[in-house]
């Protein structure tokens, strides 16, 4: 990519891993969370294991459909499997001794051992092994947005960050050894757009190599060739990168894309792995051009990682006032009398048969000047008053404190629903 738009690519990072739109201190999530109405825990239910409150889970639902749109787009299918499988799965695939201390302990039942699953690579290796695969379904993209788990210890859960029970963004490709640098290519363009339409920039990326010690597979010049590929991926892209050793999935290197919180405290968000191990652990087959079968290679990757770590940046970097399209509730009407009332329902009805999240702010709430402050998360404030009521208009007033000129209301809806159909951080169109 030219040097020119590298300032405003959203696969660049920021420079120095430091620039200013590192999130605010203020907008802690788990405050702002409380807050906002979006999340909370209950002892009851157990630590690390927060639910969505309505507000919260609109911004994750409208995460994970964005999520899919562009998946299907790409050209990946989904798949739903279940969050338990044997523990033999697990040994096959490696979890069990390499992974077993992150793992909640089996369940015993009627004779076999059931486990909460610590990732969803077994169960996509078992759906694509289900069918006998031809080179020409290659590469074939399997994603599912789906519940893993994750026995973190209870001195460390937090908010959305440290959770135990984790919906996962995941996908698995299936390809070619030739095939996987344009996958890892295509996952990593996939993240960029991603972070574009969420407002959110990486703080670096990563190349993460084995270290000392024995909790990765040992098979030398399969790790060697992974590294290699993914280093002609990076170096391709011209992503700077570090590498950085002990980082490594135990089947293999990964890229991974860093965030870094207010107190430039790093995790990773997004990742792209590449696996020879589990497609010979599972003896996963294709019937190449030739006729013979051939072991194909797997592509990991996720976009935006857990759904509950990217939702908890998300609430910090924007401090709860998100991108338009992602916002809980994206347009308010406020009626300035009780008279008005009958126009502001009826706009709210036209926004909500559009898809919008809308919703009247009444006259009995307060004044008008009260009723805006208390919705200035919300992008969209429709001003109806007796003067927009009488010739069917509004007056728009937009979170970031622009007012546009009073017009209909179905123009002003139309305008709304184009801007949020782009999924991009701007408020309205030039
Ligand atoms: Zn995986």
């Amino acid at each position: 990519m030219s040097d020119s738009v590298a300032p405003k690519n959203p696969m660049n990072p920021m420079p120095g891993g430091d620039a200013a739109d590192r999130p605010d201190p203020r907008h802690d999530h788990r405050r702002l969370g409380r807050e906002l109405g979006l999340f909370d825990t209950d002892p009851l239910i157990g630590a690390g294991l927060p639910y969505w409150l309505p507000d919260g889970a609109a911004v994750r639902h409208a995460l994970e459909e964005y999520i899919r749109a562009a998946e299907r787009r790409a050209g990946y299918r989904h798949v739903y499997s279940p969050v338990l499988g044997k523990r033999e799965l697990y040994e096959i695939s490696g979890h069990w001794s390499h992974y077993s201390d992150d793992m909640f302990p089996p369940m015993d039942l009627g004779g076999e051992q059931v486990l909460l699953r610590p990732s969803l690579c077994p169960h996509h290796a078992l759906i694509y092994r289900s069918r006998s695969r031809s080179y020409r379904e290659l590469p074939l993209r399997m994603a599912e947005l789906g519940g893993m788990y994750r026995a973190e210890l209870s001195g460390v859960l937090g908010g959305l960050t440290r959770v135990r029970s984790i919906q996962l963004n995941d996908a698995h490709i299936f390809c070619t050894l030739g095939q996987v640098a344009d996958e890892a290519r295509g996952a990593l363009e996939l993240i960029g757009r991603a972070y574009e339409a969420l407002g959110i920039r990486p703080a670096r990326y990563r190349l993460s190599l084995p270290g000392p010690g024995g909790k990765y597979v040992a098979a030398p010049e399969l790790w060697r060739r992974s590294a290699a590929l993914l280093t002609e991926v990076l170096d391709g892209l011209g992503l700077p990168y570090e590498a950085a050793e002990g980082e490594a999935a135990f089947y293999g290197p990964k890229i991974d894309v860093q965030i870094a919180d207010a107190a430039g405290r790093e995790s990773t968000l997004s990742t792209v792995q590449v696996d020879f191990h589990q497609p010979e652990q599972f003896g996963l087959e294709y019937v190449g051009a030739d006729g013979a079968k051939h072991r194909p290679v797997m592509v990991h990757r996720s976009i935006v990682g857990s759904v509950e770590r990217a939702v908890a940046h998300l609430i910090e970097v924007h401090g709860g006032a998100f991108p338009a399209w992602l916002a809980p509730v994206q347009l308010v009407a406020l009626p300035v009398t009780d008279a008005e009332l009958p126009h502001a329902e009826a706009f709210v009805a036209d926004c909500l048969d559009r898809g919008l999240r809308a919703e009247v702010a009444l006259p009995e709430a307060g004044s008008l000047g009260a009723r805006i402050r208390a919705v200035r998360l919300v992008p969209y404030q429709a001003v109806i008053g007796a003067k927009e009521a009488a010739d069917d208009r509004v007056s728009l007033r937009l979170r970031d404190g622009r007012r546009l000129d009073p017009r209909p209301a179905d123009r002003a809806l139309s305008e709304i629903t184009a801007v949020l159909a782009g999924h991009g951080t701007a408020l309205w169109g030039s």
